[in-house]
């Protein structure tokens, strides 16, 4: 009875996780996603649980405890810190399986098949240095690392020689698995290749990194399928891998990276010459009711959330802003940057939760060439994403990477509350432009007093 139980659990989980990926894919079916992807993975898990490999519950019981005590209060974190918590996500979840690899090594070597040694070999390689990779993108994310790239002398031709030691190892262990002392190696040389391979990487070039690493723990997951013969891994692992691989690619488009920089970890570097000086440049500021009679004089008008619209969490205010200016007949978009905010698709949501109409977002490749017809391009706390230095500087660290022209509207309107720069940590040349003007204040109070004046006058 367990018997034919266990493959039907598991056929239904592996079904619901195709389905969550499918509805995850648009913003109107991705709630749906989310619970058919819960509920697969309660299904895998129970299937687990009655394998009759399991004699005691004891210790399963007590990580089950230890899990939702640390998970609970991880899932609490605030929507912007989404990104970090993805990466400490990535790190456990290699991390077990690196450790699942390392156990089966110690159970079943010397006598291990060389296929089912080729499988764990490459579920303990790419599962530590996830997991090494990902605490360093956990520790850039939170800034208690240096968000920069670190660079030096050579570093690609290291970091090369360091994997394809690891590499030859791990082919090694495969021919010859009774060499139990080049294990260890083998795991120290994946945890430091981990470190080395993020270490170049930062600022504009986080969010790829990212999704890369979500593919490196699925296929890790997916090998570890084939050394336990586990086919739900096999499924689970792939899918996570693939998605995970389909999204940086997605991701290095929008960011105009090559794919075998990203592979090689080789991207995110400051060129030379970039830390020139800044120059002193004044910028123009605005208050709220000077930024209202521009708004109100406009046809057109194309609002650019970022970051500082998450922090502030001023997306129910701009769809106030958005109801008052189309009711005074002004025509409003919003353009979407890929990378916007923290985390792939954080203004969709954001958006979509104030319920702006799903029409009125716009890709980046098709809004950019309205922004020239465009009255005003209002900028709500994005800054990277704007930066006109992407397009020619090439001393700039996001130098390459596709933003939304607003320079290119007959008027600039950034709200912020400083002059600080944003994720990349670079000065941004469009608020020193003579269109451009700074309304200098929280996203959520400025907008909303913004709101407040356009009623005002209507009333
Ligand atoms: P940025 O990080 O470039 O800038 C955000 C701006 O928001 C800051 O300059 C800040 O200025 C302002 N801000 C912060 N809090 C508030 C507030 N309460 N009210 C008003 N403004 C506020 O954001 P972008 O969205 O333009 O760009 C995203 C950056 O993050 C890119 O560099 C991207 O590569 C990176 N990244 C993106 C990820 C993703 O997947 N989307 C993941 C990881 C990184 P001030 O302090 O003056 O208010």
């Amino acid at each position: 009875m367990i018997d034919r139980a266990i493959p039907l659990l598991y056929l239904a989980a592996a079904v619901s996780f195709i389905l969550a990926l499918m509805w995850l894919s648009a913003v109107a079916t991705a709630r749906r996603g989310v619970l058919v992807g819960v509920a697969g993975m309660a299904l895998a898990v129970c299937g687990t649980l009655l394998r009759p490999e399991i004699v005691n519950y004891r210790w399963i019981a007590a990580a089950f405890v230890a899990g939702t005590v640390i998970g609970v209060p991880m899932a609490m974190m605030p929507m912007t810190a989404v990104p970090q918590r993805t990466a400490l996500s990535h790190a456990f979840g290699a991390l077990a399986a690196a450790l699942v690899g390392t156990a089966e090594y110690y159970l079943r070597a010397p006598g291990i098949d060389r296929f089912t040694m080729g499988a764990l070999s490459i579920e303990v390689l790419l599962g530590f240095l996830t997991f090494t990779a990902s605490l360093m993108a956990f520790g850039k994310l939170q800034e208690v690392l240096p968000t920069r790239p670190i660079t030096y002398r050579n570093q690609n031709v290291l970091n090369l020689s360091l994997f394809g030691l690891a590499a030859g190892a791990g082919a090694y262990l495969v021919v010859r698995p009774d060499t139990a002392w080049l294990f260890p190696l083998f795991i120290a040389m994946a945890l430091l290749f981990g470190v080395l391979l993020i270490l170049p990487i930062g600022g504009a070039d986080m969010p790829t990194v990212i999704s890369l690493l979500n593919s490196y723990a699925g296929l890790s997951a997916a090998a570890m399928g084939f050394v336990l013969n586990n086919k739900l891994l096999i499924i689970a692992g792939a899918l996570d891998g693939s998605s995970g691989f389909i999204l940086s690619v997605i991701m290095c488009r929008a960011m105009n990276r090559s794919f075998t920089n990203v592979l090689f970890g080789a991207f995110g570097q400051v060129q030379a010459g970039a830390a020139s000086e800044p120059e002193r440049r004044t910028a123009r500021s605005a208050t709220p009711e000077e930024a209202v009679d521009i708004l109100r004089a406009a046809s057109r008008v194309i609002v650019v959330p970022g970051y500082g619209m998450a922090v502030a969490q001023a997306q129910h205010k701009v769809r106030e802003l958005y109801d008052a200016l189309t009711k005074a007949g002004v025509d409003v978009k919003f353009a979407i940057h890929p990378v916007a905010g923290r985390m792939p698709g954080h203004m969709n949501v954001l958006l979509a939760e104030a319920d702006i109409p799903y029409d009125k977002l716009m890709e980046m490749d098709d809004v950019n060439s309205e922004f020239s017809q465009t009255d005003v391009a209002l900028v709500i706390g994005a800054n990277d994403v704007t930066n006109p230095a992407a397009r020619h500087d090439r001393g700039s660290p996001i130098y390459g990477m596709p933003i939304l022209d607003v320079d290119k509207a007959r008027t600039v309107m950034v709200v912020k509350r400083s002059m600080s720069p944003g994720f990349a940590g670079i000065d941004n040349e469009l608020y020193y432009m003579d269109r451009t003007l700074m309304v200098f204040g929280d996203a959520k109070a400025v907008v909303g007093g913004i709101v407040k004046e356009l009623a005002g006058a209507a009333g």
